[in-house]
Parts: C-alpha cells; sequence; structure tokens
C-alpha cells in the first residue's frame, strides 16, 4: 500500500516522524467461525505495522500501544489511554493501526479523535486495511461512513450473542462455564448439569441441619470445624482458576453465612435451571445489571435434583419466616416465628438469664411501652404446655380412618382462596404490561414510518421503559407471596401424613413445631389467677 504524502512528507523537509502503532486483539475475533484465523493476533498486526514503518526512511517508532483482550466499544483500556495522552503532550506525529475499528469502533471517539483532537494536536491517523488517512480530506467521508458501520457491526454482535445464548437457556442449555456446588458440567454435554457424587452429601447436610434448626452461621462453623472445603475452595482444588482465590490464603477461605444462604434458596437443587439473571446495560455500557425475577429465564426438572420437594418447602418456608438464630448457640429455637403477643400482635423474642430462658413481647423491649403485656413467659413452660397439647391431639385423634374423612375438611384451606386471589392480580399485572408493549410497538412504527420525531420517540420509550420495570416488581412481589402461601399450603394438606408419622411425641423440635403449629399467641399475666391466655392456631382443622 502506498500512503499518501501529506504536509509533512514534502521533500524539502527532512524530518523524522514519530509513529506510534496501536494493536487491539477483541473478544469479538475469538468468535470468528474459523478457529484458525489468527489474521487479527497481536503478532499479525505487529508484523503488518512494522513493514510499513520499515517501508519510509523517515519514520521511526516512538512506541507501540498494546490493549489485549479489550473491545473496540467505550470500555476502559489503558493503553488507549496511554496513546492518547502521548499524543496530547506533543510526543507523536503519525498514529498507525491495522484498520479503523481497531482504534475503535465506536463513533463518538472517532469523531472526538480523528476529526477533531488529532488535527489540534498535530497527529496524523493512518490505518493499513481500509485506507483512512487523517491528512486526505476526501477521506472524511468514508471514515465516517466506515466508524458507522463498525458501530452497527458491534451492537449487532452485542445482541446476537445475547440472542444466542437466550436461545440456549430457554432450551435448558447450561450456558455457564461454572456449575453451582453439588454439580458439575456433563464432560459429554457442555449444556447439561450432573450431579457432582463427591459433595452431594454436604448439600443434602446443610438442608438438614437447617430444618432442624441450625442457623446459617452454625452450619457453616460446623462445615468448617470438619475441614470440608467451601465451594470456591473446593472449585480451586478442582483446578478452576478462580479470581477471588488467587489473591486470599487457602487457609482464610472458609463456609461463610453468605454462602450457606445461597445454597438454601439456590432452585438448581430442586432441579431448575435458572439462567440469565443478569444482563449488560448495552453494548457499549458493560455495567452489570440485575433483571427482575420473572424475566430470569427458568426451565424445571433440566436437570436431576439432590433436594426432594418436602424439604425444600420447609426450608424456604423457614427462611421466609424470618428466624433468627441465637447469637449464642447458633441455633433457631423450636418456635422462632411462631409466637405472638395476643395484645399488639408483636412477635415475642427469646431472652436468656443464667437460670432460664424466657420469651417476651417485642414492643416493650424496643422502648415503646405500649404493650399491656410486660410480663415475660417461661419458655420451658410454654414447651410443656405445647407438646401437652399436641399429645392430647394424639390420643384424641389417632384414628386413620377419622382422619381420612377429616382431612377432606381441611382440605378446604383457606390459602388456596388467597392463593387464587393472587394469580387474579398477577394476570391483570401480567395483561396491563403486554398493552405497553404493544403500545411500544405501535411506538416504534410510528418511528419507521417517520410519524414522531426520534427525540420524541426516545421520550416516549424511556417513559414506557420506567413504568416497565415496576409492573416487573410488583409481579415478582406477588410471586413471592404467592410461594410463601404455596409453601404453607403444602405443609396443611400434608397434615394426615403428619399424623402417621408421630404417633406419641416425648419431645417437641423444630420440625415438629413447624408441622403442627402456625402461630402461638400469648395474653399478658393475671395476677390475680396467676393465669394468661394462650391461643394454639394448628396447621390443620380439629
Ligand atoms: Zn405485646
Amino acid at each position: 500500500m502506498i500512503i499518501n504524502g501529506g504536509d509533512n512528507l514534502t521533500k524539502e523537509t527532512i524530518k523524522i516522524l514519530r509513529v506510534a502503532i496501536y494493536l487491539r486483539l477483541s473478544d469479538e475475533d475469538r468468535n470468528k467461525a474459523n478457529a484458525n484465523d489468527d489474521s487479527e493476533s497481536i503478532k499479525n498486526q505487529r508484523n503488518l505495522l512494522m513493514g510499513e514503518v520499515n517501508k519510509h526512511e523517515d519514520w521511526i517508532i516512538y512506541d507501540e500501544y498494546c490493549d489485549e483482550d479489550l473491545s473496540g466499544a467505550g470500555t476502559y483500556r489503558p493503553e488507549f489511554e496511554r496513546l492518547i495522552e502521548d499524543c496530547e503532550n506533543g510526543k507523536i506525529d503519525i498514529v498507525l493501526c491495522k484498520s479503523q475499528s481497531r482504534f475503535s469502533r465506536d463513533m463518538e471517539v472517532i469523531e472526538k479523535y480523528l476529526h477533531n483532537k488529532f488535527i489540534e494536536w498535530n497527529v496524523r491517523f493512518l490505518s493499513f486495511t481500509d485506507n483512512a488517512d487523517t491528512n486526505n480530506l476526501g477521506n472524511k467521508k468514508s471514515r465516517q461512513i466506515n466508524g458507522l458501520v463498525n458501530e452497527w457491526y458491534l451492537e449487532d454482535l452485542s445482541n446476537n450473542i445475547k440472542a444466542a445464548f437466550d436461545v440456549k437457556m430457554k432450551n435448558g442449555e447450561f450456558i455457564s462455564p461454572f456449575a453451582s456446588y453439588g454439580y458439575i458440567v456433563n464432560p459429554k454435554n457442555n449444556n447439561e448439569l450432573i450431579i457432582d457424587e463427591e459433595v452431594k452429601e454436604n448439600v443434602k447436610e446443610i438442608f438438614n441441619l437447617y430444618l432442624i434448626g441450625y442457623g446459617y452461621q452454625a452450619i457453616a462453623k460446623q462445615l468448617n470445624e470438619r475441614k470440608i472445603p467451601c465451594p470456591s475452595l473446593y472449585k480451586h482444588l478442582k483446578g478452576y482458576k478462580l479470581n477471588v482465590i488467587s489473591s486470599r490464603n487457602i487457609e482464610d477461605i472458609k463456609w461463610s453465612h453468605n454462602a450457606i444462604k445461597t445454597i438454601l434458596t439456590n432452585e438448581i437443587y430442586i432441579g431448575n435451571l435458572i439462567q440469565g439473571k443478569r444482563t449488560t446495560v448495552s453494548y457499549k455500557n458493560k455495567k452489570i445489571v440485575k433483571k427482575s425475577k420473572n424475566r430470569w429465564v427458568r426451565i424445571q426438572n433440566a436437570h436431576e435434583p439432590i433436594i426432594d420437594m418436602n424439604t425444600w418447602n420447609g426450608v424456604q418456608a423457614k427462611i421466609m419466616n424470618n428466624s433468627r438464630a441465637c447469637t449464642k448457640t447458633g441455633m433457631v429455637h423450636i418456635f422462632s416465628g411462631k409466637v405472638y403477643c395476643l395484645e399488639c400482635g408483636h412477635y415475642l423474642k427469646k431472652n436468656c438469664t443464667q437460670k432460664h430462658e424466657y420469651l417476651v413481647c417485642t414492643s416493650t423491649r424496643n422502648g415503646y411501652d405500649d404493650c399491656i403485656n410486660k410480663l415475660s413467659i417461661r419458655f420451658d413452660f410454654l414447651e410443656n404446655l405445647i407438646l401437652e397439647e399436641i399429645n392430647k391431639i394424639f390420643s384424641k385423634y389417632y384414628d386413620i380412618e377419622k382422619l381420612k374423612k377429616g382431612s377432606l375438611n381441611s382440605f378446604k384451606s383457606n390459602y388456596q382462596g388467597k392463593i387464587d386471589s393472587l394469580i387474579k392480580e398477577k394476570k391483570l399485572l401480567m395483561r396491563k404490561k403486554e398493552n405497553k408493549e404493544k403500545y411500544l410497538k405501535t411506538l416504534y412504527k410510528d418511528r419507521v414510518d417517520g410519524i414522531i420525531s426520534v427525540k420524541e420517540f426516545t421520550t416516549l420509550q424511556a417513559d414506557y421503559l420506567k413504568s416497565d420495570d415496576k409492573f416487573d416488581e410488583l409481579i415478582d412481589d406477588i410471586d413471592k407471596k404467592i410461594e410463601v402461601l404455596k409453601s404453607k399450603d403444602s405443609i396443611k394438606r400434608n397434615n394426615q401424613s403428619i399424623f402417621e408419622k408421630y404417633k406419641k411425641i416425648d419431645k417437641l423440635n423444630k420440625i415438629i413445631v413447624d408441622e403442627f403449629i402456625d402461630r402461638i399467641e400469648i395474653g399478658s399475666l393475671n395476677k390475680e389467677t396467676s393465669g394468661r391466655n394462650i391461643t394454639i392456631k394448628w396447621n390443620f382443622n380439629i
């Protein structure tokens, strides 16, 4: 290629020109149809540009600037920044690139530097494959068109990659390079998860420990004491390279409160594959944003579950009840989330003294002091009372035939009505959302037909997108409520099997309390009679 001589290259001026060569290898290059095509590799770019420099006796290399693995859109490119700085400081006469798109695919950047700043700083821009030369004035139109095409290309590419991933996700294919703890990517099929037999039992144990009353922290502590590697350490030991590991001491990488919580709430363990939780803002802005829950791609029965539905529902109901573990023992007490004040409706919190444990209304503890129910109730007293009541029910009702009849009654659970009305509400919101989407399509067509201006379009579209997010939030909320009610409902429906499981109970535990009792309400102490009102709301009709 012959580069046209510019002002600086006339025979009269024998001036040495300092050339900066800019190289960039990008993500796009890795997605080529032919993996062996390395025409874009750094080595090739360098050879090509060095060859060009050597053709000119008055050119010397000032420096090489090389950004590897960085996108051509407006993201941070450290070497690019250094190049611009050197140009501004008058250290460079020519910037040489393989093509204009290597320099940038962003029209704004092209406009800013090639058409403004470089002219101001007396820097000439030359590119090899598309013949861009800022000294050639007639070249400007083609540079602009090139820039525009490059920008479209990048936007298309980004959308195509997203679309391809979307299709894979909707087909239930696993697209992440890492599987969640308890699973591995099937070596025979990259898009499928199979159970990791080596740690499967650990996952089961975490769920079981939580069910019998251990809190997140207590479970983490137990696993750490038994020197069971936490998920990130386990991956590291298996030879995966993880950024979180490299900078830390192996001994410091332990199970945490959060790691346990993440496992207990991950639907992957009941066979559901949930992907597409996050996305990037646009091809130019790589900021990661969370998508609202109803936009996630959820595929049920995508792989073999580790946790059965009963265990899962029990754990979720407990998490929703916001059970708090005692700071001293790390255990959730057996009545956690169940005991409320009959007078004011606040929940009762457990208090420990050296001799005994008590439950007391939280509204008096928080300083409001507006509840008449000031005196606490002894924990062991309540425990005995509940145990007695449960065993009374047994002796009275333990008759399977009678239970079968009775269960018909209890099936008319009041939860189902609530669930139905929530589903109605959700449908209404979905319909409203759909109408909005139709509106957007009309808007888009109006724009294409030239009925509205670009400015009008962007304003109206922005309005639409804002309200769209609100719909998603509302729908999310409803989904959460439905989930809680469903798990409560399933506990209720199972009441026949509850009776079959326990014939007589010697000691209460959290599982029994959760299965039998919906709510306990404690009234204030009558000082004359030393009695107090206690109501038990059972999970079934008696
Ligand atoms: Zn109270």
